[in-house]
């Protein structure tokens, strides 16, 4: 029996993942090999996970953040699995759902490197209305790059059989209209209800048969996946917690559109989908005033934001490992004292010591004042409140006051608690980055505060 190989002498074209079959008791196994014969072992295993690849390129700082350099990337050292599956989705709600998700949105104009306004930084909002003034209405609304308010294409029913229509123009008016009369064509539309029950997404359909004079509500049926040629996504009414009486007359039923196209309505129960839709169907729509343009000049949004604190420190102490494993070597971050800060970062199991020092000294400043346009992030060691040694990451985000700081690993660990402070500066406007030095850190703050007293930048 032959084995096969990846490549005659061990390697394989990049992308590809070598394998070899060898005999083994009872059978054949297969098993991952590496890429080169000269290569370390235990650099061709995650560092997060200690599996094989494949590996996938790591932004060390995330794209998302302004770190999309592509002198900062780790390869093979961050699995393909752990990438997508773990770090994707938490990064997505680190930069669209945190503390820092505003900042980022007001300050940042791209989450990558070359990107038009499709990669423009946007919100995870649970919930996100805009009130406007002029009518005193909630209407369905996003938060956009600088703060933009973006009004979705939407009809608000008012006293039966008028709807008020608003868009913000008539392309996005049009767009609803006519995916509206599609639906109300069809002689079946159904309603769907998304939700989750554990990690399983649940879509409870209602089919609304046309009678010749009405939509009225068939038999209800649940699945997973979509089952329906017209469906109506159905929304809970309701203002949100934020609203209060005199803020806005209460919210009526309404159907819109965001920008997945799927038409969407905001109302109690399927029944009274069915009757917007018959009443839209009994009437055909006919523009008898000149619509509303919603005036964003005097915005007042509501939204709701669920931020996962467990999350924004993962995605820190990620940042951190990576940021050591492109300074130091992934052997460095390999050490077991990293573990902990790993499986944490990996599982969110266990804890880490967040924020300590700034109980006992002032490290929210240690960085000075903040870089226009930049992050700050050091990797250093200092004293744990229990007298050992700790290698510490910290990150000053988009100016924030407050540094955020984790730690990577305490003591006994392989390295020198002398370590001199590395520092980072994270251009996230250009997507660059600059180590430097704890002096040329102080340098760039005076240069950029002229007039700073250099005092004033405090060392750590
Ligand atoms: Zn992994």
């Amino acid at each position: 029996m032959s084995a096969r190989a990846g490549g005659e002498n061990g390697t394989a074209p990049e992308g590809e993942i070598p394998f070899q079959i060898a005999e083994a008791a009872g059978g054949f196994a297969v098993h991952p090999i590496h890429w080169s014969m000269a290569a370390n072992i235990s650099g061709l295993r995650c560092i997060y996970c200690d599996q094989g690849g494949p590996f996938t390129a790591e932004h060390v700082v995330p794209a998302g953040l302004g770190g999309d350099d592509s002198a900062w990337i780790l390869r093979d050292c961050v699995c393909a699995r752990c990438n997508t599956a773990v770090f994707s989705p938490l990064e997505t709600k680190f930069l669209r759902a945190s503390p820092l998700a505003y900042a980022r949105l007001f300050l940042q104009p791209g989450t990558r490197k070359r990107s038009g306004a499709r990669g423009a930084p946007s919100i995870q909002a649970a919930a996100s209305f805009h009130h406007d003034l002029a009518t005193g209405t909630l209407l369905e609304a996003d938060m956009r790059a600088g703060g933009e308010t973006h009004i979705w294409p939407q009809l608000i029913a008012g006293e039966p059989p008028t709807f008020r229509l608003y868009a913000k123009d008539q392309a996005a008016a049009k767009q609803l209209l006519d995916t509206i009369l599609a639906a109300i064509t069809a002689d079946m539309v159904t309603v769907i209800e998304k939700r989750r029950e554990g990690f399983e997404v649940i879509l409870r359909h209602t089919p609304l048969n046309w009678d010749g004079t009405n939509y009225s509500c068939g038999v209800s049926f649940e699945q997973p996946t979509l089952a329906a040629d017209f469906a109506v996504w159905l929304e809970p009414l309701g203002p949100p917690s934020t609203a209060k009486d005199q803020d806005a007359t209460p919210m009526t039923s309404r159907l819109f559109m965001r920008a997945s196209k799927q038409l969407n309505a905001r109302a109690d129960a399927a029944d009274d989908v069915a009757t917007i839709l018959t009443v839209l169907r009994c009437n055909p729509l006919s523009q008898t005033s000149e619509g509303t343009m919603a005036r964003t000049g005097e915005a007042h949004i509501h939204q709701s934001l669920t931020i996962d604190m467990d999350v924004h420190f993962r995605v820190l102490t990620k940042i951190g490992i990576n940021v050591c494993a492109k300074l130091f070597g992934p052997d460095f971050v390999r050490a077991p004292a990293f573990s902990v800060a790993e499986d944490y970062a990996r599982l969110g199991t266990g804890n880490i010591r967040r924020n300590f020092i700034g109980k006992m000294t002032p490290y929210g400043s240690m960085f000075g004042p903040s870089m226009p346009d930049h992050h700050v992030l050091a990797i250093s060691t200092t004293k744990t409140p229990n007298g050992g040694t700790a290698l510490v990451f910290a990150a000053q985000l988009y100016g924030a006051e407050l540094t955020q700081m984790v730690c990577l690993a305490e003591s006994p660990i392989n390295f020198d608690p002398a370590l001199n402070t590395v520092l980072l500066h994270v251009d996230y406007v250009n997507h660059r980055i600059r180590q430097l030095t704890l002096e040329e850190h102080t340098v760039a703050v005076v240069l950029a505060h002229p007039g700073i007293d250099p005092n004033d930048v405090p060392e750590a």
